[in-house]
């Protein structure tokens, strides 16, 4: 899916981060693990398209994605990527409905179609019934899993979150974290800046940020966060 490739990105003298390599497929998680200040959201939005490396290549289906002209930049953002932020990124005065509309009407659906997929949608997150409520009254948690939910509408093959349970508690960062899990057993290939344990830990490979390696979540290492 995603093949980073000798990866780096300065500012001016600094350098942030080196020969970053790694690769995730459909159905897999991605961990960006690293103290504050490491560049994991640097990273993430170089991912994203939002920000360049300085160095290497980023690979999907074969095409360095960083060297992407400004329409195929929009194509790539429209066709393929997702992305979840800490602080949810929906249109405050509108209802949770509206801001699903936002992608039915992107993806052209039909009225009716739109309808169905926007309540299917509301109901995986566990908020159906709530379409007319406006995002103001809800809480954080709510808020994310409106975000989770635009997501699935929208079917990315690619979702990039940074810190999407930084702001939540427990039991809603779990359920934002099942959902991520949801999406990427769907064939969605995740990537996820965090600080979360409990996040990290879901996720199948964990990548340091700040001493540029691969580290198997399954083998329980501690990462300073
Ligand atoms: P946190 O865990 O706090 O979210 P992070 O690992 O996500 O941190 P980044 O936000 O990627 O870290 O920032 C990494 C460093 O890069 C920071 O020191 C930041 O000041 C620096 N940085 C980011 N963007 C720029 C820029 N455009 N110009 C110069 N420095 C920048
Ligand atoms: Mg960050």
């Amino acid at each position: 899916m995603i093949n980073v490739e000798n990866l780096s990105k300065a500012f001016g003298a600094r350098t942030l981060w080196r020969d970053v390599n790694f690769t995730v497929d459909r159905g897999e998680m991605l961990a960006l693990v690293g103290p504050s200040g490491s560049g994991k959201s640097t990273l993430l939005n170089c991912l994203g398209l939002l920000d360049r490396p300085s160095a290497g290549a980023i690979r999907h289906e074969g095409n360095d994605i960083t060297r992407f002209g400004r329409r195929e930049i929009l194509r790539f953002r429209r066709t393929t990527l997702g992305y979840l932020f800490q602080h949810y990124a929906l249109i405050e005065n509108a209802t949770v409905a509206e801001n699903l509309d936002v992608v039915t009407k992107l993806r052209r659906m039909p009225q009716g179609k739109a309808g169905t997929a926007v309540a299917e949608a509301l109901d995986r997150v566990g908020l159906a019934g709530r379409g007319a409520e406006k995002i103001y009254h809800l809480s954080g948690g709510e808020q994310q899993r409106v975000a989770l939910a635009r997501l699935v509408l929208q079917r990315p093959s690619l979702v990039l979150a940074d810190e999407p349970t930084g702001a939540l508690d427990e039991a809603n960062a779990t359920m934002v974290v099942d959902i991520l899990r949801e999406l990427s057993k769907d064939g969605c290939a995740v990537v996820v800046a965090t600080h979360d344990a409990e996040v990290r830990d879901r996720c199948d490979t964990v990548f340091a940020v700040h001493e540029s390696s691969l580290i198997g979540s399954a083998r329980g290492e501690t990462i300073p966060s």
